[in-house]
């Protein structure tokens, strides 16, 4: 690659960076205001989660359980009043069994950070809980085994807010097959299993898509539709410097 065109990316990244966790003030941290303190966390929620989790990794239902180093269950609070979904685990959430812990993780702890959250404040996971090879899509029967280890973790965490990471994990919730930049920046309705109540649904862009197609609208859309996940929940929204 040029030079130029290398400096240009490297100083696009950087802006990113800058954009989601310095030049932001937060006003309060979600400590003052989050209610789920460790005191509520229900025990039986971490032990339904952890069989749930254990089931994950021996799982076998598609291709995808014998291609695996690690499967990527999901991590964070129980009782998450905000519960992020990605697509499925790459190279390095394979490796670590962990949900975003690569690149695309790095600048997710990033936005995390900017809301003035913690990622320990949330629950992180993916539609698809084992990686696809070389990274490629899932294919609509992974998403059909792997779908309910997800509906159960968000029945028993019963958060307040999902936010999906990209088309993908949208699509898969929502039931359609809609482009992300039509579902996005506007609250969907998830439905949990039998009589559950709706929960909402954020749609935004992967934190992958945003480092691939850097953009200032691009960032600018993701962090209009996170303020609007904080506004949702109460919580003070960051001002930018
Ligand atoms: N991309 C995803 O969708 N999920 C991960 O866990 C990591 C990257």
């Amino acid at each position: 690659m040029e030079e130029s065109k290398l400096s240009k990316i490297i100083g696009q990244h950087q802006e990113m960076e800058n954009f989601f966790s310095g030049g932001l003030v937060l006003k309060s941290t979600a400590e003052d205001s989050q209610q789920n303190t460790a005191e509520t966390i229900s025990p039986n929620i971490t032990n339904e989660l952890g069989k749930i989790a254990d089931e994950v990794r021996k799982c076998r239902k598609c291709e995808l359980g014998s291609l695996r180093r690690n499967a990527v269950p999901g991590e964070g609070s129980p009782v998450a009043q905000i519960v992020f979904v990605g697509e499925g685990p790459g190279a390095d959430e394979d490796d670590q069994g962990r949900p975003f812990v690569g690149r695309a993780g790095q600048l997710l702890d990033r936005i995390i950070k900017a809301m003035g959250l913690k990622r320990e404040d949330v629950y992180i996971c993916n539609v698809l809980k084992c990686r696809p090879p070389d990274n490629r899509d899932p294919k609509p029967e992974e998403i059909i085994s792997c779908l309910p280890y997800l509906q159960q973790q968000l029945e028993l965490i019963n958060p307040k807010i999902i936010v999906a990471l990209g088309a993908h994990a949208a699509r898969s919730l929502l039931n359609n097959n809609k482009a992300i930049g039509q579902l996005r920046g506007q609250f969907h309705e998830y439905y949990p299993g039998l009589g559950g109540h709706p929960i909402k649904l954020m749609a935004t862009f992967h934190p992958a898509y945003l480092l691939r197609n850097y953009s200032d609208d691009n960032r600018a859309k993701v962090w209009e539709d996170m303020k609007k996940v904080l506004a949702e929940l109460g919580l003070p929204v960051p001002q930018r410097q």
